[in-house]
């Protein structure tokens, strides 16, 4: 089980997701807005991040440019959420940072499969900054 933030601006998006996060026993954090999400995501330090890519104002690709130049928030994984399935979106968000990309709407198979994959690369890395909260 993780505590994921979500940063989704679209409501029926953020609660379907909320749904499959909290059956997958997962606990989560909500935003609607980048900025709003880089905020709880310094303050939080979630241990994973599922970014929507078309936000109002900052954009999801921004934001996650943003999350990963700055040392506390660099290491905590980002998965993109996009309605553009689009392979040129697909590598803006790779070079943007995140880990992982899923385009909408969501599967939850696809999305477990997403955060199972970033969270053991997270407890495999060395560079984490919080072992304490890893779980064996
Ligand atoms: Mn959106």
């Amino acid at each position: 089980m993780a505590r994921i933030l979500v940063i989704e601006d679209n409501p029926a998006n953020m609660k379907l997701t909320n749904l499959l996060l909290l059956n997958a026993g997962h606990s989560m954090l909500c935003a609607t807005d980048a900025e709003t999400g880089l905020v709880l995501a310094r303050s939080e330090h979630p241990d994973l991040i599922l970014m929507d890519i078309q936000l109002p104002g900052m954009d999801g690709l921004a934001a996650t440019a943003l999350l990963k130049q700055d040392p506390a928030t660099a290491a905590i994984p980002v998965i993109a959420l996009t309605a553009l399935a689009m392979k040129a979106d697909q590598e803006k968000s790779r070079l943007a940072g995140c880990g992982a990309y899923i385009a909408k709407p969501l599967h939850y198979q696809e999305l477990y499969a997403a955060i199972d994959s970033l969270m053991a690369a997270a407890q495999d890395s060395t560079t984490s900054t919080h072992p304490l909260d890893q779980q064996p």
